[in-house]
């Protein structure tokens, strides 16, 4: 059980940053929903709802989602159901319940880097920055490598570069996390392969991405790729599976996905 001594509703991100730095156990909010499976005791709980994070906006370039934006709103946005052939929407709509997704959000969910993540699998097959308070913009693979200390993630910019995109993924039952997810896409030329919940964090499979991008797309080259992809990465053993067969359905599940795009 979590204990909250404080609660904080700042105005501005400078104050909300100011709060977080003052002291170790001061924590930002996000819908609480991981948060309250532990046994933090939470200082100052700081709550970013009055700094209007959770719309999801398009520009002609970009389509920007806030922090505070919920799996839910992903999931049914009619922008993002139809961006990169709904991706977005497709690898959030499987996690837990609505419940659930009505208020799990992308800043908690994107800052966190968690390795089971079906959402950040997606969003590294896309062209994704990440916007902290302190830090500013970075690329979305080197957020994921670096992390970042006691700073607040404002939104997530995805350039609308025009890529297909196919989401994969492996679970035991809804509830359950993913055994491995996948996300593929393709920009002309360019195809970008993902791997996720290995289980360790989602991962760029770069030769896999590089062959499939210099390949001739046949059944023979996809099915290389895929290979490609399951040796260059590294994969675990925990609780929903094994090292081996994470490694062995990650082959089924790339190739199921290039194919999707190539359709
Ligand atoms: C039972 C359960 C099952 C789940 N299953 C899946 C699954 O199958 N697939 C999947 O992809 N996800 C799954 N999730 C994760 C879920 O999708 C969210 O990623 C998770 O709940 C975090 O979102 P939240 O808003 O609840 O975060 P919170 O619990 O509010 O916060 C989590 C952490 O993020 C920090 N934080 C919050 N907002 C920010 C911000 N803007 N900037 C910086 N730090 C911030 C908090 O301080 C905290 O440390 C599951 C979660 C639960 C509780």
């Amino acid at each position: 059980m979590i204990t909250i001594k404080d609660y904080a509703l700042p105005d501005t991100l400078e104050e909300a940053y100011n709060l977080l730095n003052k002291k170790r156990s001061n924590t930002v909010l996000g819908g609480g929903a991981f948060l309250r499976l532990g046994s933090k005791k939470i200082g100052t709980a700081i709550d970013l709802s009055k700094l209007m994070l959770d719309a999801i906006e398009e520009t002609d370039e970009f389509i920007e989602i806030g922090a505070m934006v919920t799996f839910r709103q992903v999931e049914t946005d009619p922008v993002l159901k139809k961006f990169a052939n709904g991706i977005l929407s497709q690898a959030v709509k499987n996690i837990v319940g609505v419940q659930l997704r009505n208020i799990a959000t992308v800043g908690a969910t994107v800052y966190s880097r968690y390795g089971f993540s079906d959402f950040i699998t997606a969003l590294l097959a896309l062209d994704t920055k990440v916007l902290l308070h302190k830090r500013g913009l970075m690329r979305l693979d080197e957020f994921l490598a670096d992390g970042a200390k006691n700073d607040i993630l404002v939104k997530v910019i995805i350039n609308k570069t025009g890529r297909k995109a196919a989401f994969n993924m492996m679970r035991n039952s809804q509830s359950d996390y993913a055994i491995l997810n996948v996300a593929v896409s393709r920009l002309a030329d360019d195809w970008k392969v993902i791997i996720g919940a290995r289980p360790h964090r989602a991962a760029i499979a770069y030769e896999a991405s590089k062959y499939l991008s210099g390949s001739d797309l046949t059944g023979e080259s996809v099915q290389q790729a895929a290979t490609i992809a399951s040796k260059e990465l590294s994969f675990g053993t925990n609780i929903k599976g094994s090292r081996e067969y994470r490694r062995k359905i990650s082959t089924a599940l790339v190739k199921r996905a290039v194919l999707e795009v190539l359709a």
